[in-house]
């Protein structure tokens, strides 16, 4: 366990960052990428890796439309027609305040079983996150509790508005480790705000199990809200998982996030949502900044009724998954086993030079995610896309299966 104090290291990375924008040097890393800036109240939102170097100079839109863009764990199809052409027709309203939104919230409810009370509209799931933090930690000198490597916008708004994480390390085959969090939450009870779970997790893919979530709900003090992240729950597989929405109704202290930017591929556009208890929501309504605009909301209607497209983003992401997985570990590498729409890779090397080489070759993949400094973290784009991945991956790290084989050519 360890504990990060007020000190941020988002301080610290932007110092840097500024330090080398100042130069006219790139930085080395990624350290835009996913879970960086992206998000909320201090980064300004949907700012990426890539957009933020837009913003800069430093790539032009033509050379961010060449890369292979498996960074973010975005949807690389893009809005279905039935999206689209919502979104078109509420460009209308681009001039209004008082505009028809299509019933997003009421809708949004329907779909959940639950009442419009129940749910809370973010600039995308990131902006919900920051205002969990800003409604449970700030001014009440409290922390959260969760895993690392997870999400870490959650533990960097924390720091950013002095507050602090209490990170727990993930067991051995890489899942959340329950118990360790409930301990965690009952030594610093006083001290603790919330509680953070992501569900899968990202960056691992890992699950938690249904059982697993409703020992941690019963283990710790009941009035300690929890933050369940589902912004990947459409592509789960594994059985044993299970929303944790059924618990808004039983009037539990817990938080559900979801999000438009993966199975409905609305990143840029920004929408997102909480579904809690009355309570909580009006606790958490008043930091909201309602920057939702009117496009996203109709196009968000569309995408929620829109099954046909979701269960077709679902079966090509997972197909593709498993056909890019099995030939890693073909070539002798262990991945572990993902639910979600990327998945890691262990590549046995330090990772931050290897993200580099795949840069130089077109190919943009994840940040390096402290302590898992030898795990490469992919998203799954577009077959074109994996191709490109594979390729480039056979050449930057070439695994000692390949090298025996070309050296029996050789013979
Ligand atoms: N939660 C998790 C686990 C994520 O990976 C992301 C983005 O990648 C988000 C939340 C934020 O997504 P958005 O703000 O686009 O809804």
């Amino acid at each position: 366990m360890d504990e990060r104090h007020a000190v941020s290291r988002r301080r610290f990375v932007g110092g840097v960052a500024t330090a080398m924008g100042a130069l006219g040097l790139k930085p080395s890393v990624d350290l835009w990428a996913q879970g960086g800036a992206q998000g909320g109240a201090q980064g300004g939102q949907g700012a990426s890796a890539d957009s933020a170097r837009t913003r800069r100079g430093r790539t032009t839109p033509e050379e961010y439309d060449a890369f292979a863009k498996l960074a973010n764990n975005e949807n690389p199809y893009g809005p279905p027609d039935s999206v689209l052409e919502a979104m078109t027709k509420a460009f209308k309203y681009a001039n209004r305040y008082g505009y028809p939104d299509g019933n997003i919230t009421e809708e949004i409810a329907k779909h959940h079983g639950v009442k419009s009370e129940n749910i809370l509209l973010g600039a995308g799931s990131g902006e919900i996150l920051d205002v969990v933090g800003l409604t449970f930690l700030e001014g009440a000198n409290k922390k959260v509790v969760g895993v690392e490597p997870s999400y870490s916008q959650v533990y960097q708004q924390a720091t950013s508005i002095k507050a602090a994480a209490i990170t727990i390390p993930l067991l051995q085959d890489y899942r959340q480790d329950i118990p360790a969090m409930i301990r965690a939450t009952k030594t610093h009870y006083r001290d603790v705000g919330f509680i953070y779970l992501c569900n899968p997790n990202n960056p691992t893919g890992r699950t938690v199990s249904k059982k697993e979530v409703k020992q941690l709900l019963d283990g710790i003090p009941e009035d300690i809200p929890v933050l369940i992240d589902e912004a990947y729950h459409h592509f789960v597989e594994d059985r044993d998982y299970a929303t944790s929405i059924p618990y808004v109704l039983e009037e539990r202290p817990v938080i559900v996030t979801r999000t438009f930017s993966k199975i409905s591929a609305l990143a840029g556009m920004r929408l997102g949502y909480a579904v809690a208890p009355r309570e909580l929501i009006q606790r958490m309504r008043p930091h909201v900044t309602g920057t939702v605009n009117a496009v996203v909301k109709w196009g968000g209607v569309a995408a929620l009724k829109d099954v046909e497209s979701q269960t077709k983003v679902r079966r090509v992401t997972l197909e593709l998954r498993k056909k890019t997985t099995s030939e890693l570990q073909g070539l002798g590498f262990s991945v572990i086993p993902s639910e979600a729409n990327f998945f890691m890779v262990h590549i046995r090397r330090p990772v931050q030079p290897v993200i580099e080489e795949f840069r130089k070759k077109g190919v943009l993949v994840g940040r390096p995610f402290p302590p898992m400094l030898e795990h490469l973290r992919v998203s799954v784009g577009s077959p074109d896309e994996m191709d490109r991945f594979s390729k480039a991956f056979k050449e930057i790290v070439p695994s000692t299966k390949a090298s025996t084989e070309s050296a029996k050519h050789h013979h």
